[in-house]
């Protein structure tokens, strides 16, 4: 197990996200659900991060943010998306404005759905997020030796 994975720093974005899911990541992160005690981290700072865990859909406005976020994040990363909206736009799918889940603008490795997704989903889903986080690791630690 790499050690971004036993200790994965995550940063969180509400592209238009009602509020609902975004609570329930800091319920997740906070001393109720407590995912910290599994060393997960809240920063602000992309550049620190390994996961990014975005909530709400994409729309024209946050679509150009959330891409300059997860560009901004040094590989290997992991993108999860929070909620039913993340995950495909849900109730507001067919709305004017919007493009839909984030996966229109960046690659997601994991949907957690739910309305709003529940700190347990969003618990199991940076679990899994880490797991993934170490295959990518590897294979670029493989890709630069080879490269070497
Ligand atoms: S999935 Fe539900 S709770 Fe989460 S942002 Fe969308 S409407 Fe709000």
């Amino acid at each position: 197990m790499a050690y971004s994975s036993k200790s994965p720093w995550v940063v969180h974005y509400d592209a238009s996200s009602c509020n609902g899911c975004d609570i329930e990541i800091l319920a997740a992160l906070c001393p109720g659900y407590d995912a910290e005690r599994f060393g997960v981290v809240n920063t602000g700072n992309p550049k620190h991060a390994d996961i990014f865990l975005v909530t709400g859909s994409v729309n024209e406005r946050n679509a150009p943010i959330v891409k300059q976020i997860y560009d901004q994040m040094v590989e290997p990363k992991v993108v999860v998306a929070c909620g039913i909206c993340a995950c495909s736009g849900g109730i507001f799918h067919d709305c004017y404005n919007i493009i839909g889940g984030v996966d229109k603008v960046i690659p997601v490795d994991v949907y957690a759905p739910g309305c709003a997704v529940r700190p347990e989903s969003i618990i199991d889903a940076v679990v899994e997020a880490t797991a993934i986080l170490d295959k990518k690791a590897e294979a670029l630690a493989k890709a630069r030796r080879e490269g070497a």
